[in-house]
């Protein structure tokens, strides 16, 4: 009998233990740990953000699921990682907190390790980033109800006949998840329009990225109707149509109550005054602890310095003119422990994707790659269909979920409302550009395609069911894709 053990909850710990349990015969056991009792569908936090839809309708418990599915959960926050056990065992574990109010510590076992642990959002890198600080987030269902509260004030002193200015980007120079600022600015307008006060609005998208559409992703380019355009124009046209201002290649350093603090990559600093600033926060991992079996730390074997766990990548420190498609991990499985998988953006990533820039006063402001929730869905499934084969005999991972192999589609919404509203719909294919490949984009420009339009808000609203459906494990969920 083997014991899998996955760390997390969110979309790709939940896809993972869900075929984990799907595919291991009876025999075997899985184990979910996470501090939340709730499965969050985060893509939709963003209408929960400007007051669309409440809390309750992105999240479920997660308890009910489990049960049904013989699946363990055990509500708590991992900590330390013991991959060869200790000087009483050698069976290897994690000792994680409880988080059910309890406070207690838990030790639990595992043959398979699956780390799903996502971001840690880590908004103390920016002094006075933040909920219980100076500006909102829609990061967690709880932050993004006090943006669509704060909104709402906004709302009303517009009615009333004041006029309020607008922050919505980035809180750091190496953010990633432009997409969901993106995503929140538009749905944002849309809402002022909606309430009839956009007129008494200004609004400002502040960016770490070198041009708007980046993402993180160096950009794409896009056919259309028989030309391509880059996704700067795509995403400039569109801030143009909503009389959206933008700022990029902005670095915010600090934020006061009402003054958003930047330098820009000419290195020049300055200030953006605000009454409303969504800024979400640069990301790190779950920053485990590690230890042998005698006790010593080995975290640096496990554990990349920004938290994030290292597998199967190609780590070699090199310029950005030798980046390649192949330094991405294929399998996930760490290097160090054959046991260990690290799932979805719990991997740490070899490099970026957009180029890294520094501005003169040596201050990195470049977008940190993306891992958007399909290939943390696809990631998470692959190493579940790995570990089932390892169980069953094989002598190590047979698949593969590269993103320079992968693609991923974004449908990103513009404005909810089934009548005016509307989504671009982006593909990318390979989601890592791979020049050898693709000589001339770096990504097939037969798969690489975005639209904007009504039709794009009907396929949002389908998908935000159709995810929440299968996440609740209801009958036929292994046949939706990822
Ligand atoms: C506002 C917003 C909007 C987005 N919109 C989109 C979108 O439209 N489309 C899209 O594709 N992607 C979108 N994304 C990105 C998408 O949410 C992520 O790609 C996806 O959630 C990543 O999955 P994950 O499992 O790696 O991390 P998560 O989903 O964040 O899950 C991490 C899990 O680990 C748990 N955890 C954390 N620490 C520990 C610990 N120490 N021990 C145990 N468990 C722990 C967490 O509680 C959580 O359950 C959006 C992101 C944000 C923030």
């Amino acid at each position: 009998m083997a014991k899998v053990v996955v760390l997390g909850a969110g979309v790709s710990g939940h896809t993972a233990s869900s075929f984990l349990r799907k595919w291991l015969g009876k025999s075997h056991s899985v184990t979910v740990v996470s501090p939340k009792p709730v499965y969050n569908w985060i893509p939709s936090n963003i209408w929960v953000g400007v007051g669309k839809i409440s809390p309750e309708k992105v999240v479920f418990p997660l308890q009910p699921v489990y049960e049904r599915k013989n699946i363990e959960f055990i509500q708590a926050r991992a900590h330390t990682i013991h991959p060869e056990g200790d000087e009483s065992s050698s069976t290897p574990f994690i000792v994680a907190g409880r988080t059910d109010g309890s406070n207690d510590s838990v030790r639990v076992p595992y043959d398979y390790l699956v780390n799903a642990t996502g971001p840690k959002l880590d908004f103390g890198r920016t002094p006075g980033l933040g909920p219980g600080h100076n500006s909102v987030s829609v990061c967690e269902p709880g932050h993004a109800v006090e943006a669509a509260a704060s909104l709402k004030e906004s709302i009303s002193k517009m009615r009333a006949g004041e006029r309020q200015k607008f922050v919505v980007g980035t809180g750091h120079g190496l953010c990633t998840c432009e997409g969901a600022a993106w995503e929140y600015v538009v749905n944002l307008e849309f809402e002022l329009r909606r309430s009839g006060v956009r007129d008494k609005a200004e609004i400002l998208f502040l960016t770490n990225e070198y041009e708007v559409g980046d993402f993180g992703m160096g950009g794409m380019h896009l056919k259309r109707g028989g030309y391509v355009i880059h996704s700067k124009t795509f995403t400039e046209s569109v801030f143009a149509e909503r009389g959206i201002k933008w700022q990029t290649r902005s670095h915010v350093k600090a934020v006061e109550p009402g003054v958003v603090h930047f330098e820009d990559l000419s290195g020049a600093h300055g200030e953006v005054p605000f009454d409303f600033a969504m800024l979400l926060p640069p990301f790190k991992g779950a920053g485990f602890t590690v230890f042998d079996k005698s006790g010593a730390e080995i975290t640096e074997k496990l554990i990349a310095p920004n938290g994030f766990m290292k597998v199967d990548a190609n780590y070699e420190q090199k310029p950005f003119e030798k980046w390649l498609a192949s330094d991405w991990p294929t399998t996930y499985q760490s290097t160090a422990y054959a046991n260990v998988f690290a799932a979805g953006i719990a991997f740490a990533p070899p490099h970026g994707i957009s180029r890294p820039m520094v501005s003169p006063n040596g201050t990195p402001i470049a977008p940190a790659p993306p891992r958007t929730g399909m290939p943390s869905a696809s990631i998470g499934k692959t190493v579940a269909r790995n570990i089932v084969g390892m169980i069953g005999g094989e002598p190590g991972p047979r698949y593969g979920a590269s993103m320079s192999k992968m693609g991923a589609a974004c449908v990103a919404s513009a404005g909810a409302s089934l009548w005016n509203g509307s989504a671009a719909a982006m593909t990318v294919f390979p989601i890592v550009p791979d020049f050898d490949t693709y000589p001339d984009y770096g990504r097939d420009l037969g798969y690489t395609f975005g639209e904007i339009g009504l039709s794009g808000h009907w396929i949002k609203q389908l998908l935000h069911h159709m995810f929440l459906y299968k996440a609740k494990l209801r009958p036929g969920w292994s046949l939706i894709p990822e």
